[in-house]
Formats: C-alpha cells, sequence, structure tokens
C-alpha cells in the first residue's frame, strides 16, 4: 500500500534460526490465516498453512501469485434478501509470509488501482481485505527462466514494500521490520526479536534502494498514437489461442465480471475474474464489440500493461514475474514483445517482423 513508511531505519534486522521461524509461525497460526509457500500437486504455490513443517521457504517463486488473498477467484459481494440488500464479505486477518519481491510490486499495482489513493474508485471489497493482511516478503537468489524484474527496475534481493523483510541465511533468516505492523508481528512469539544482527552485518541487501536496481528498466515511453496502429501486433499475437492463463496467473490482472445467481429465494452477486483475452470480455449489449480480434485483444493487454495504468496511475502492471511467459501455450513473451516495442520506436519501425 502506498501508505507503508519506507523507513530504512524503520526496524533493525533480527537474526532468527530455523526452528525460531517454524515455532514463531506455529504461533501465529493461532492469530492470522497464515499463506505462504507450500507444495502442491508437485507445485510450489502460496497457499493457506495448516501445518508450519508444510511452508517452503526456499528460492523458487510460486506458480501462481498471492493476488487471490485480496482479489478472489470468486467472492460473494452482495444478497439480495426480501427486503434488503446486504453485503457479504467476511474478513479474517491474513498473514502472507515468503513474498517475493515481484509479488510485493504487483501488490502495489492493485493497490494504486483499488484503494483509489490516485485513481479514481475506492473498492471496499478490496480495501477490506488489504487492510487485515499483513505481508513478509523474502529473497529471490537465483533468476528463474522467464523472469526479468531486474529489467523492470525490481530488486530480486529486497522490497521495502511490505511489512517485514525475510532474507534466507544458510540457516533461517534475517528479519527486518518495515511498518508497525511488521515490528508488533513477532512479539510474544518464539523469535520475539531478541536478536539483533550486530553491527556491520545486516545483508548488503537491507540498504538497497526499492527500484532502479539493474539495467535500465523496461518501460515504454511512447503515446497511444506512436504505437496503436504502428506495431505488428498480428505478428505478436500470432501464437494466442485465447485460452486466458496469461491474465489469470498474472499478480497484476484484475479484471473481473460480476455474476447473479439465485438460490432458495435469494439472489447473491459474485465477483469472478474475467479475462480481456477472451473474445466476448468487450461485447457490448448492444451487439458491437470493439475487440473481436485477437490481436487487438492481446495489444489491449500489453498497452493496458505498459501504457494505460502507468498513464492512470504512475505505475507500470508488469513486475516482470514471468509467470505468463512460462505458462502461455502459444509461446506468446510479453518481455520480448515490449522490447520490440522499443526497438521499433527508436529505429522508426525499421525492425524485420
Ligand atoms: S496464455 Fe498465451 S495463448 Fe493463452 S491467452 Fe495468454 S497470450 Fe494467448
Ligand atoms: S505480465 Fe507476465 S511477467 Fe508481467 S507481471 Fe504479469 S505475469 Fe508477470
Amino acid at each position: 500500500m502506498s501508505g507503508y513508511e519506507m523507513l530504512s531505519s524503520f526496524g533493525s534486522s533480527h537474526v532468527m534460526t530455523g526452528n525460531q521461524l517454524s515455532a514463531a509461525l506455529d504461533d501465529l497460526l493461532q492469530k492470522f490465516t497464515v499463506v505462504a509457500p507450500v507444495m502442491a500437486d508437485n507445485k510450489l504455490v502460496y497457499d493457506e498453512v495448516k501445518d508450519v513443517s508444510d511452508i517452503v521457504l526456499d528460492d523458487g517463486l510460486p506458480y501462481k501469485s498471492p493476488k487471490e488473498i485480496v482479489f478472489p477467484r470468486a467472492e460473494d459481494v452482495m444478497r439480495f434478501l426480501e427486503n434488503r440488500v446486504e453485503e457479504a464479505q467476511v474478513i479474517k486477518p491474513v498473514l502472507l509470509v515468503g513474498a517475493k519481491p515481484c509479488d510485493v510490486a504487483a501488490m502495489n499495482v492493485l493497490d494504486e488501482v483499488f484503494t483509489g489513493e490516485q485513481g479514481r474508485f475506492k473498492d471496499s471489497f478490496y480495501n477490506n481485505r488489504r487492510e487485515f493482511l499483513t505481508i513478509v516478503g523474502m529473497n529471490c537468489r537465483e533468476k528463474k527462466a522467464g523472469c526479468f524484474c531486474e529489467e523492470r527496475g525490481l530488486n530480486p534481493a529486497f522490497s521495502v514494500d511490505c511489512d517485514g523483510f525475510l532474507t534466507l541465511q544458510h540457516d533461517g533468516a534475517v528479519y527486518k521490520p518495515l511498518t508497525e505492523k511488521g515490528i508488533d508481528l513477532f512479539s510474544g512469539t518464539a523469535a520475539a526479536l531478541s536478536n539483533p544482527v550486530s553491527p556491520g552485518t545486516e545483508p548488503a541487501s537491507h540498504g538497497a534502494e526499492p527500484a532502479s536496481h539493474g539495467a535500465e528498466s523496461l518501460v515504454l515511453n511512447t503515446t497511444e498514437g506512436e504505437v496503436f496502429n504502428a506495431m505488428p501486433w498480428e505478428k505478436y499475437a500470432e501464437g494466442c489461442i485465447g485460452c486466458g492463463t496469461c491474465t489469470f496467473i498474472c499478480p497484476t490482472c484484475h479484471c473481473f465480471n460480476l455474476r447473479d445467481s439465485e438460490k432458495n429465494g435469494i439472489v447473491t452477486r459474485t465477483r469472478v475474474w474475467d479475462s480481456c483475452m477472451y473474445p466476448k470480455f468487450t461485447l457490448h449489449a448492444g451487439g458491437h464489440n470493439p475487440r473481436t480480434k485477437k490481436y487487438e485483444r492481446f495489444r489491449q493487454r500489453v498497452l493496458h500493461k505498459y501504457l494505460y495504468i502507468p498513464e492512470n496511475y504512475g505505475c507500470i502492471a508488469c513486475t516482470g514475474c514471468g509467470r505468463c511467459i512460462r505458462s502461455c501455450p502459444g509461446g506468446l513473451n510479453i518481455r520480448n514483445t515490449v522490447a520490440d516495442i522499443r526497438s521499433r520506436l527508436e529505429t522508426k519501425g525499421e525492425v524485420p517482423v
């Protein structure tokens, strides 16, 4: 949330052994719904933890993002009863542990869109969940196939945009609290922040800037007029089969639909994820559809992330997590598409298709 107090000296870092961290998380299970990386069906995913021994705090990037905590796949938002309408949301405090810096950055994008601080709309359902969410980030050591977070200006070793941050060590981790929530989190637990790191031995990443790390940032400094009709969008989208996987798996995608259903005389309105990659996503009630072609839908996806959201909210809605690249059955690659557009803009279109 942009309300994070980004104070690099906010809390001093503390060492936690693996056993201390496990015992502390076990204590926190009494207070929170804990979500962390766990193995499910041979995949690393962020999921609700029942037993701390299931938590996998290592270098893997979970297959799916943690956006479902604040933006569930399906969420009842309203019930129409006989003589009244009620909101259907029930909120519990959630602790997300082990969020990689790219996923922490993605939460910032969702915050910009849904909290209304820069945008026009404040989504109460998102905000209620977000308020009850505590995020503990965790460092990434190795770049995975398809990842390009550094090109997007992120630092895989650290993020200040969360409540606290774990830097994994040989046994356990160094924990740096970054907000009041992050300081209070472990008080009264088995790892009650009682072991500050010795002066001068704090992980180097803990002093790092939140962005502008690594190579030149992959951005589109252009206008819609320069790229909307001037780029080979049909070529870019050639392999797309319109499955929508890229949008569902993306930590920043947030399109949704509202559906009403009736059971025993009670109508429930449910918010469900939708995808701009589906042909009927933009079908109007009157029959007109402004994006009937798949290249038009792919163009919308790329420009929404790299042009429209930056214009409307001041951030880029792609963290370079690489999930869409690893999961696309058609082999589409948003990083390469954006890089190609940049080359064409620099060379005034003289790049062979
Ligand atoms: S995952 Fe690939 S094939 Fe599926 S909709 Fe996205 S770009 Fe198209
Ligand atoms: S567009 Fe792809 S690489 Fe970018 S944040 Fe979404 S899933 Fe990750």
